[in-house]
């Protein structure tokens, strides 16, 4: 039955999960999704670094979790950025435990047969290159240090096609085949790599999406967009980073290649019903 959006239940602080002595680095630590998982691996006692190409957001994210944090502001797509966030964690901290390859754009809506080559550059660039730049300079790291924990930010537009985002859903599938060919590269060496496949999660990136989409209503697309979801609301950005930090964690020990959705039903039952 379709209706007004629902909203979330509000978090009880949970710390089953304890990253006591850990290291984190979170890209796109910013804002959204990354900026919830930094306080979540904060909040269980990790150290983190805050990584994004906003050094504003970065810093004030790292100012919010106080000295068990750093900002390092770094674009994902330039190799000497993913180097320099890469060697900051090591200097700082000695060790990378934790590994939130998160940042990601959504570029523009626009059918495939109108869409502007720039923008899928520049998704491609940031959403697939950005986070292989990612695995290739932190894996050497976790292979040689025998362990550490891997969560690539997919999206269930990893999954399913999303008509009118080509390069947001090819970047996106991109994702989950370098999760599932890492996983199989170092899973002996004791590093686990997981993707986690957001559906519509209440952040920046999808106020900008329906703004596009309805510049004069964007309350409209979400009141369309949540009927068709099976819990009638977006998901928030705490409850993708909570799926986040069970990933990093020993709880999930035995997982590894895995996509894990957190999308409100939305690709197991997307009409929500008869
Ligand atoms: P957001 O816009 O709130 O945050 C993204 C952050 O990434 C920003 O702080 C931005 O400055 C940073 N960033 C962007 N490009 C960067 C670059 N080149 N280098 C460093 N930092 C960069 O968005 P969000 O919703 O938190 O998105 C986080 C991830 O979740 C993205 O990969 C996105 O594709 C994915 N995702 C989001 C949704 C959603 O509905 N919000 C759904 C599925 C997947």
């Amino acid at each position: 039955m379709a209706g007004r959006p629902r909203r979330a239940e509000p978090q009880r602080r949970n710390r089953i999960v304890d990253f006591k002595d850990k290291v984190a680095i979170v890209t796109g630590g910013g804002n959204g999704i990354g900026r919830a998982a930094c306080l979540g691996f904060a909040g269980r006692g990790a150290k983190v670094v805050v990584v994004d190409r906003d050094s504003d957001a970065a810093h004030a994210v790292a100012a919010e979790i106080g000295s068990a944090a750093i900002a390092h502001p770094a674009d994902v797509t330039r190799t000497a950025d993913v180097q320099g966030y890469v060697a900051r964690a090591l200097d700082a901290f000695g060790r990378i435990d934790c590994f939130h390859n998160n940042a990601g754009i959504e570029g523009r809506v626009m059918p495939t047969a109108e869409y502007d080559e720039d923008v899928y550059d520049a998704i491609m660039a940031v959403n697939v290159k950005g986070v292989f730049l990612g695995l290739r300079h932190v894996l050497p790291v976790m292979i040689r240090q025998g362990k550490g924990a891997i969560v690539n930010t997919a999206s269930t537009a990893g999954i399913i096609g999303t008509p009118g985002m080509p390069a947001y859903c090819a970047s996106k599938h991109a994702v989950i085949g370098l999760t599932k060919v890492a996983a199989g590269e170092v899973g002996p060496q004791g590093v686990r790599v997981n993707a986690v496949c957001p559906g519509p999660i209440a952040t920046r990136m999808i106020e900008d999406l329906e703004r596009q989409i309805s510049p004069n209503n964007p309350g409209g697309v979400t009141e369309r967009y949540t009927a068709g979801l099976p819990l009638r609301r977006y998901g928030t950005a705490e409850e993708v980073a909570n799926v986040v930090l069970f990933l990093c964690s020993d709880l999930a020990g035995n997982v590894t290649g895995a996509q894990y959705v957190v999308d409100g039903g939305r690709t197991a039952a997307p009409t929500g019903g008869v």
